[in-house]
């Protein structure tokens, strides 16, 4: 195919022999020709580099070379701390202007960078505010005062409260705190991985009601599409629960109205931007849901693939695995699909945790039981050899997004990130951002980093890069002939990225 980056044919056994132990000092050729065949074996080893390429890959060494041996490492620092440092990055600036393929592992709620929605969306006629007794906020535009509700029973006009408290910067600043993760404290004000997912899906709820105000959600998604183009990303998978929207006056859309707005509005960015390859979603729903909620909604994404068959790429249970229900759980609902002969395909968050030996930790291997067609984050996958294998045999991607593992309490130096195992193996991988909002990111170029410098460390070239880029085209949800196309379109951005920096 097309697509795939060729490896040249060479077995692994035959050179085993060469690591036979010997007395004296091991032959020189011997362990090169080991070096070697190792290096092969990681992302993007057995890609062919071009000369051109080879002159930026020496560079980028060079450059990589530099920051380890800085005084500051950024992937050693949390990700609040490093983002300054990674700004600076010469590495980054590159990664930046690299063409990097597709974002699939994204959350719509989380999509759009905070400072829009505050400076932009919250200063709109219409919008009201509510404080909430667990110091969080709610958002609701409407023409007339809103009625109290259970988490709200005091909603005011947020043009007049501005008005009132005079100080716009300090009040804009606190709202982005509540918007967001980000903090200049992060180990101080997140303590353990309960306390941050308490703020994460606190955060999620105080978004909800800005973007899911109908005139909101279409430029909020038009938004999300420019700022993934900026960074030169081509194409995205949006996980997404179809949330209700509402209208100035209360009017409710349904989630087929949801997907055609989708539709549209990539369809038009798409036409402004014809380097563009276009936008899909995942459809997902949370894990805390029982089984009945849970079946309902796949015989209703089976319904609205159907309708929307260019658009519906398939299924997902979001949510924190810890703390919510397993895959196997929910087994009656997620055989629906084979039960009524029909496709619906998974891509299934499965092994965020770090909580080895759980039920929990068995998601991973569920979830390809279950045929799942990528995993999200797969954390766990590097414990679990069989499942390893499994996803390996059957080109089941890991959607790799370091950022989210540092900030959400995984792991703290992403040098020590699991994901490190699955590289030197070339595992199938895509580098995602998760929560871009959240975190402070936009785009996937800070994720890139962060594989590239921290996991991948001096053994992570141009070729992994290449490679990154080219997986995110191969293991989309795009049938096949667009798959071609897009790697096309990748190819001559990727080209023309080479002869600018070589
Ligand atoms: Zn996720």
């Amino acid at each position: 195919m097309l697509i795939s980056i060729c490896r040249a044919v060479v077995t692994c056994l035959p050179l085993l022999w060469l690591a036979s132990v010997t007395d004296g000092v091991p032959d020189p050729a011997k362990r090169e020709l080991l070096m070697r065949e190792e290096t092969f074996r990681q992302t993007g080893g057995g890609v062919a580099l071009t000369a051109a390429e080879q002159k930026l890959d020496a560079h980028l060494r060079g450059l990589k070379e530099k920051e380890m041996a800085a005084a500051q490492f950024p992937p050693a620092m949390h990700f609040f701390k490093a983002k300054p440092l990674i700004q600076k990055s010469p590495i980054f600036k590159l990664l930046q202007q690299m063409p990097k393929g597709g974002a699939l592992h994204v959350h719509s709620s989380s999509l759009v960078s905070v400072e829009w929605l505050v400076k932009n969306v919250t200063y709109r006629p219409h919008c009201y505010i509510c404080f909430t007794w667990d110091n969080s906020v709610r958002f609701l535009f409407s023409d007339r005062q809103p009625f109290p509700r259970w988490d709200c029973f005091y909603w005011q006009l947020l043009e007049t409260l501005r008005a009132k408290i005079g100080d716009a910067a300090g009040f804009d600043n606190s709202l982005i705190q509540h918007l967001t993760l980000v903090t200049v404290d992060p180990d101080g004000e997140y303590p353990s991985q309960d306390v941050v997912w308490e703020k994460f899906e606190k955060v999620f709820i105080a978004t909800a009601g800005l973007i899911t105000h109908a005139p909101v959600l279409r430029e909020y998604l038009y938004k999300g599409l420019a700022e993934l183009h900026l960074d030169n990303v081509m194409y995205l998978e949006l996980r997404s629960g179809l949330s209700r929207t509402y209208e100035l006056d209360g009017t409710v859309h349904d989630k087929a109205w949801i997907l055609k707005t989708f539709q549209e509005v990539t369809k038009k960015f798409k036409a402004g931007h014809p380097d563009f390859l276009g936008a899909r979603i995942i459809i997902s729903v949370h894990r805390a849901l029982e089984v009945p909620a849970v079946k309902a909604a796949v015989k209703e994404a089976i319904q609205l693939q159907k309708e929307f068959p260019d658009v519906v790429a398939g299924f997902d249970l979001v949510g924190r695995e810890d703390s919510g229900r397993n895959l196997w759980y929910f087994r009656e609902a997620l055989s629906l699909p084979a039960d009524l002969g029909v496709t619906l395909p998974y891509f299934f968050h499965a092994g965020e945790t770090d909580s080895e030996g759980t039920d929990v930790d068995q998601n991973i291997l569920d979830a390809l039981l279950f045929n799942t067609t990528r995993i999200g984050h797969g954390y766990a996958l590097a414990h679990h050899p069989l499942a390893k294998e499994m996803s390996r045999k059957r080109n089941v991607a890991v959607e790799l997004c370091p950022i989210s593992n540092q900030v959400l309490k995984l792991v703290s130096d992403l040098r020590n990130h699991p994901a490190a195992v699955l590289m030197s193996e070339g595992h199938p991988m895509v580098i995602s951002s998760d929560d871009p909002s959240l975190f402070g990111t936009t785009g996937l170029s800070y994720d890139f980093y962060e594989a590239f410098v921290g996991i991948g460390g001096l053994k992570a070239n141009l070729g992994t890069l290449k490679e990154l880029s080219v997986n995110s085209i191969r293991y989309s949800s795009l049938p096949a002939h667009l798959k071609e196309a897009g790697y096309a379109m990748w190819k001559r951005k990727w080209d023309a990225f080479i002869s600018a920096h070589s």
